[in-house]
């Protein structure tokens, strides 16, 4: 292979390091567990699997979870990432590493992903949005990231669909990640059960959206109402998405994506019935096609920017 990218995705379980092709496959993707000792420990085991990888020169794009100034390249406080906080990333990987980093937001790189070699791709105009743990969100406009003023655009997760909701990760109240991620689509399908409701869920004392999912699948009522309920306030937040933006396609990924029709037909139907006509025609909206690599190339491709080692 010539050419190509070193590309990171850092996430709370796992660091995935790879080479992204200039065609933007991703090649060589190795991992190691996420050390649970603070940044320096990071640093190191990231510095390690990069190491490891084919020696291409060039940036090196990371994905981090959770917000952050991709001007200063500090990351603040990832929920996700114990002890950290306002952690000079970029400066410390450099240092470590002998060589250009850029960072990124991981939703937004994930976006930028599915933009550039996935579900999006060709389109000018995308929003992508990631259920799973949390819901997190990345904006493509007119062919460019969008990041906003102090670079936070996207939090798609913090629009409030509920106010009388429960409160979300973030303690505000009526956010979508409070109503629609997978551990409110378990916790909901628990609170009704403790309630009285029959499912088969009831004989498990914990469970998680995954295991609500395949519940649904096997004919299961409560559990196919708990997807659908996600689904239309994920619906809802999509139809204001395609007022606000008129983007082409909206790209929805995150294990809970996965769900299938139980989630999807409600969420296509709110989208409909509480968008325009005219934006609601001109957009698609589709699963993710790039799974757990779409940060990876989204991170590669901004690596790339100005290097020109990746294009089309
Ligand atoms: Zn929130």
């Amino acid at each position: 292979m010539t050419g190509g990218t070193v590309a990171v995705d850092l996430g709370g379980s796992w660091i995935r390091a790879g080479v992204v092709s200039p065609q933007g496959e991703v090649v060589d993707v190795l991992r190691a567990p996420t050390p649970q000792t603070g940044p320096e420990a990071v640093v190191e085991a990231i510095a390690r699997l990069v190491e490891r990888l084919p020696p291409v020169p060039g940036k090196v794009g990371v994905a981090v979870p959770g917000p952050l100034s991709v001007r200063d390249g500090v990351v603040f406080e990832p929920p996700n990432l114990h002890g950290w906080k306002d952690v000079p990333l970029q400066r410390m990987l450099q240092e470590r590493l002998g060589r250009a980093v850029v960072l990124e937001n991981d939703a937004n790189a994930a976006g930028l992903g599915e933009w550039w070699r996935g579900a999006g791709r060709g389109s000018r105009h995308l929003v992508y949005l990631t259920v799973s743990t949390g819901v997190g969100g990345g904006l493509v406009l007119d062919g460019r990231l969008y990041r906003g003023a102090t670079d936070t655009a996207g939090e798609i997760g913090h629009v409030v669909v509920d106010p009388a909701g429960p409160v979300c990760s973030c303690g505000r109240r009526g956010h979508l990640e409070g109503i629609a991620s997978g551990p409110a689509i378990a916790r909901w399908a628990e609170e009704q059960i403790r309630q009285g409701r029959e499912s088969l869920l009831a004989a498990r004392t914990r469970f998680s959206a995954r295991e609500v999912a395949e519940a649904a699948e096997a004919g299961d009522g409560l559990a196919q109402e708990a997807l659908g309920r996600a689904g239309r306030y994920l619906g809802w937040a999509v139809a204001g998405l395609l007022n606000l933006l008129n983007p082409e396609v909206v790209v929805v990924g995150g294990g809970v994506a996965r769900a299938g029709r139980w989630l999807w037909d409600p969420l296509r139907q709110a989208a409909r019935e509480a968008s325009f006509d005219r934006p609601w025609r001109a957009a698609r909206i589709v699963p993710a096609a790039l799974g757990d690599r779409a940060g990876i190339l989204g991170a590669a491709y901004l690596a790339t920017q100005e290097g020109g080692e990746v294009g089309e």
